[in-house]
């Protein structure tokens, strides 16, 4: 039986024959019995074991079973174990031991009734068996509140992020442009859109299957999220387009940025079960400040139009202008 499932009782006396008595009286008690004649040994076994209770001698050479106690109470590991004190002092002298929380600390005085003994013996090990189980249902709820917590973090993730590519998702885009485009006006900082589209894509699953074709979305996604700033965000803003706002950068910086995955895109090999393939993609570029009217939705028109116009003139390039 391990120690959360048997009770430990610890007794601690100087006189060996005290010990076997009283290991003899307790034998059935339903705990595992543990001695100790001094109070240090008895202090070393409470670090080493789980104890439900010490039955601690009051009259001991060296170290007496209050200034046992005293330590037990200065240590976390051992100042809630119950104590009962044994002495040979008569009930009106008795010290009574302060500082220890009530409840937790009881006397018997020599010579011992074994029958005072036993039922004293009893409540204290009814007492850790209650705690054990609330113990117990205390570990039950915090794991389940961990995976509650685990659970709600997962669908957090699942509802901001595309689950394909790990992109955001297309329905926040519309919250963080706004938001984005306040501050870039309030601050008078810059801000620029690129929607980039993948050319061909559809072809791409026509020829290879739709498995491919997500695979080489997830490559694109990955190109994208490294090669921007932790300040970008990337959006999966259609089958096979992606939005990405870039904070604090103008239109250059943001032209420089999507040449750099266009040319990354074009020149890698997209591999997949059983071969590899290239791809190209297109993008439009716009910055806010440039426009006559600085609006969400006028910077969305102009980086599309612009991607359209990639896409008639010839696909596999960025337009950031007239173009
Ligand atoms: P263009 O160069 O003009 O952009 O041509 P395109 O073929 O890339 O564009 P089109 O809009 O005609 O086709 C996009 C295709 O993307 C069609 C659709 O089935 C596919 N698609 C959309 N979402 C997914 C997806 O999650 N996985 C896969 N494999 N395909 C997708
Ligand atoms: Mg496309
Ligand atoms: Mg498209």
């Amino acid at each position: 039986m391990n120690d959360l499932i048997m009770p430990q009782i610890l007794l601690v006396d100087d006189k060996k024959a005290n010990l076997i008595a009283l290991e003899a009286l307790l034998e059935r008690c339903g705990a595992r019995l543990f001695t100790a004649t001094s109070g240090n040994e008895a202090l070393a076994l409470m670090l080493e074991h789980t104890f439900a209770l010490v039955l601690l001698d009051v009259q001991m050479p060296d170290m007496d079973g209050y200034e046992v106690a005293e330590l037990m109470r200065q240590n976390l590991d051992t100042r809630d174990i119950p104590i009962i004190f044994v002495t040979a002092i008569n009930k009106e002298k008795t010290h009574v031991f302060k500082g220890y929380e009530s409840g937790a600390v009881d006397y018997l005085y020599k010579p011992i009734e074994p029958s005072i003994l036993l039922s004293k013996i009893s409540i204290f090990i009814k007492m850790w068996e209650k705690n054990a189980r609330l113990r117990e249902t205390v570990a039950e709820l915090e794991a389940a509140n961990q995976t509650i917590l685990t659970q709600q973090e997962e669908l957090r993730q699942l509802a901001i992020h595309d689950h394909l590519t790990g992109m955001y998702q297309r329905r926040w885009f519309d919250e963080m442009i706004e938001k984005a485009v306040a501050f870039s006006i309030r601050n008078n900082v810059p801000l620029t859109l690129a929607m980039l589209d993948i050319d061909h894509f559809k072809s791409i699953n026509d020829n290879y299957g739709h498995d491919v074709g997500d695979t080489v979305l997830v490559q694109v996604a990955q190109v994208l999220a490294e090669s921007i700033r932790t300040s970008d965000a990337v959006f999966r803003y259609g089958g096979e387009e992606f939005a990405i706002l870039l904070p604090n950068t103008d239109r250059l910086s943001a032209t420089d940025v999507c040449e750099r995955i266009r040319q990354n895109i074009v020149e890698r090999p997209f591999r997949y079960d059983g071969g590899q393939l290239s791809i190209s993609l297109s993008g439009g570029i716009a910055e806010l400040l440039e426009l006559e009217k600085p609006t969400p939705k006028n910077l969305l028109i102009c980086a599309d139009g612009r991607l359209y116009r990639a896409k008639l003139s010839g696909r596999n390039r960025i337009c950031d202008n007239g173009c």
